[in-house]
């Protein structure tokens, strides 16, 4: 067992004021994982609050909760936990409020520095949910109702329905513990996925239609502008997994979608298949990840950021 895992342990057992943290814009893993936190502690019986930055997305609002979100820091919480955050300005505009003395990170991402006081980050993991099930199953606590719920969503977010390359056996071992205690497999992937608006569809269409290759077609790109947002009537929600479909292109190693933001600068998310790292490339822009999936930010506008990206990943590839 993790040496970090047997003090987040034993600090849970002991404290009854933690403030459960993930990053902003929060994807299923970092929503999934976070909630399962709360379930353990719940069960535990001691107080929690669950905190992001960003609202709750609207796709994730059917889950079964162990309480209520907030986007403001507690302000008298004992210690914090930053769940599935590569570094600390992933927290957004909570991590201003935390004090690193009385900080607990689980994370599995690539490059993370180890921003609190006690830092467990295993970058053998699948998804941040799956060290949370490592944690509940070393606590004995069954992984039945919603914290079963939670850690399925988390698992199958980050790992593309088990199908990257990160998924372990021990990943598919714990998705069958699930499903034995009683997890409705058919009924939550339904709830997951068939969440998509006809705003959303066009979007995507719209988005897709404009792909463009690089590179003898192994770099694919795709732009989301705020105009497009605006006219189409969607939000960063809606572009939640766009750039994975670049990487259905016959050919394409290296996906590139940038994305507009309401400041202009640039939001952008990288994806590749096997030995292709985009890691370091979205790290040399001050971003971060895994070594298939990563993103970041970057100054406008779009197009030159576009440019740009496309141009470093396209590099990595040769070397
Ligand atoms: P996405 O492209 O889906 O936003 O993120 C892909 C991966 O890159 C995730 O593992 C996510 O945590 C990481 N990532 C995305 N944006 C940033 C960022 O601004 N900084 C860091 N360090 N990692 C990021
Ligand atoms: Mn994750």
């Amino acid at each position: 067992m993790p040496a970090p895992m047997r003090d987040i342990a034993r600090i849970l057992a002991e404290r009854d004021d933690i403030a459960i943290l993930s990053h902003e814009n929060p994807d299923g893993d970092a929503v999934g994982s976070a909630a399962a936190l709360g379930h353990i502690l719940a069960r535990l019986g001691k107080r929690f609050v669950l905190a992001n930055a960003s609202p709750l997305p609207g796709q994730y609002s059917w889950m079964d909760f162990p309480g209520p979100w907030t986007t403001d820091m507690p302000a008298d919480y004992g210690f914090a936990v930053a769940l599935d955050c590569g570094d600390g300005p992933r927290l957004g505009p909570l991590e201003k409020f935390v004090d690193p003395g009385r900080l607990i990170v689980i994370d599995h991402h690539l490059g993370n520095p180890g921003f609190g006081a006690i830092n467990w980050v295993d970058t053998t993991a699948s998804s941040t949910g799956e060290m949370v099930a490592a944690l509940a199953e070393h606590l004995d606590i069954p992984l039945t109702g919603g914290l079963g719920q939670c850690l399925y969503v988390a698992m199958v977010t980050d790992t593309g329905d088990f199908t990257f390359g990160s998924t372990r056996p021990e990943t598919l071992e714990l998705a069958a513990r699930i499903l034995r205690a009683g997890l409705n497999l058919g009924q939550t992937n339904a709830r997951l996925k068939n969440q998509w608006s006809l705003s959303r569809i066009r979007l995507w269409s719209e988005v897709m239609g404009g792909m463009t290759l690089h590179f003898g077609g192994r770099v694919g790109a795709v732009a989301i502008s705020q105009e497009t947002l605006a006219r189409t009537g969607t939000s960063v929600e809606d572009c939640d997994g766009l750039v994975n479909w670049v990487l259905r292109v016959r050919g394409v190693l290296a996906a590139v979608a940038v994305r507009e933001l309401p400041d202009k600068r640039v939001k952008f998310s990288l994806r590749s298949v096997g030995d292709v790292d985009v890691q370091r490339v979205a790290a040399s822009f001050g971003g971060g990840g895994h070594k298939n999936a990563s993103g970041g930010s970057v100054d406008g506008p779009l197009d030159a950021a576009e440019h740009i990206l496309t141009a470093s990943v396209g590099q990595s590839l040769a070397s």
